[in-house]
């Protein structure tokens, strides 16, 4: 075998384990042995936590790093979309790729082997972010697997000729139907023209849906009903549905379990939901997330992503996900031991369910994305968020990082 990696731990199996790598493939897994087979390559994992790949489930790479372009602070969701629109004619090509390399390059190094990326398409930027992203893909297969949403966060039929982009991205290889129920003219037509689309090039949809502190804001509701008439089960996804934080127990529970037997996957996006929402409230601010807990209950696959960095909408923020993952585990009471193997879950295999990545995790068969981190349990790990030490893509080490502080 080309690569073993030998005498890790996993919350997955109840002893330390061997796993060796043939042609970027999962080829031997077994209980950690002293007389192991023979490899090209040998890393000692020394008891340390091995995962699959994180998967980075919804980020925008085309509007990343935008502090220095900002010409001021926005304090409403409404403002942070008309400032990053603004900004917008400005990007060019190369700028844009700028920022986006920063970003991946930073994700990968945070462990990150799948990447879930929005990318804008509205009469300002045309298709110029989405040729980029499709050129970055390309680039980076060997490193990263970078999925392109279609995504009109300017609405699709207040902006003319946004349909036609939506149509020619997927043309051109965009793997996902994007949409944004609180940002167009009508809301049936724009998810009837989502789910057609979807259906007519059979491509999975992700929308943001309800990002709001208002209880009636409750389009979830139709993306449920279309999600049972299209058969879509398993194949949407809706990112915030923080409106449905605002419902009263009873209403939002029955919701939620509609939503589990629909199939949708719902996508938590703390950073810009906790910067952003609650700030009506004048006193007494609501957190503005998704009852992630109640949500959890009711089992609906849930999971989170880092959304924006360091723009109007997020002006905070790095590229690791597993920051997202403990700021969620703070602002949503899951305190336990238990609750930490929930949020690494999120972060790798109930991400991969949600994006619909064949041949993950750690089984022999399956594509060999790994990531060796510095912990011995997912709570040190969460708590910590712990060195990633290696990452592989397919077999290939794709980036590692040692950390190491002198006392004096
Ligand atoms: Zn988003």
């Amino acid at each position: 075998m080309d690569l073993l990696i030998q005498g890790f731990s996993s919350p997955q199996f109840p002893c330390v384990m061997d796993l060796g790598i043939e042609k970027g493939i999962i080829t031997y897994l077994a209980e950690h042995s002293l007389l192991p087979p023979e490899a090209k390559q040998i890393i000692a994992a020394n008891g340390n936590i091995l995962l699959p790949g994180l998967v980075e489930s919804h980020i925008h790479l085309d509007k990343a790093l935008l502090l220095d372009q900002m010409k001021s602070e926005a304090s409403t969701l409404q403002e942070a979309i008309s400032e990053t629109y603004k900004l917008k004619s400005g990007y060019t090509k190369q700028d844009m790729r700028e920022r986006a390399i920063r970003i991946i390059r930073s994700s990968i190094a945070a462990g990150v082997t799948v990447m879930r990326c929005q990318v804008e398409l509205d009469s300002i930027l045309e298709f110029k972010a989405m040729e980029l992203m499709l050129e970055l893909k390309e680039e980076l297969r060997d490193q990263i697997d970078i999925q392109l949403v279609a995504f009109p966060q300017e609405g699709i039929f207040r902006q003319p000729g946004t349909d036609a982009l939506m149509i020619q991205s997927l043309i051109r290889g965009a793997d996902v139907v994007g949409g944004i129920t609180y940002n167009d003219s009508d809301l049936n037509e724009h998810l009837h023209f989502i789910f057609g689309l979807a259906d007519k090039y059979n491509k999975p949809i992700d929308l943001h849906v309800d990002f709001s502190d208002d209880s009636d804001q409750l389009a979830i509701l139709d993306v449920i009903r279309l999600t049972k008439d299209y058969r879509f089960q398993d194949k949407v996804s809706v990112g915030h549905l923080t409106s449905l934080g605002s419902v009263k127990p009873m209403q939002a529970e029955k919701i939620a379990e509609s939503i589990a037997k629909a199939g949708i996957h719902v996508m938590s996006l703390p950073s810009t939901e906790l910067y952003l929402n609650g700030r009506a409230d004048g006193y007494r601010n609501r957190r503005g997330l998704t009852p992630v807990p109640m949500l959890l209950d009711s089992g609906v696959n849930v999971i989170y992503g880092t959304n924006n960095i360091q723009n109007a909408f997020t002006p905070f923020g790095t590229s690791d996900p597993l920051d997202i993952g403990l700021l969620l585990a703070q602002t949503c009471y899951m305190g336990s031991a238990k609750d930490a193997e929930i949020i690494i879950d999120m972060a790798t295999y109930r991400g991969a369910k949600a994006l619909g990545i064949s041949n993950y995790g750690l089984h022999i068969g399956a594509d060999a994305d790994l990531v060796l981190c510095n912990a011995k349990d997912v709570r040190t790990l969460l708590y910590y968020r712990s060195e990633r030490l290696f990452v592989w893509k397919k077999g290939k080490q794709v980036a590692s990082t040692s950390k190491e502080t002198i006392f004096y």
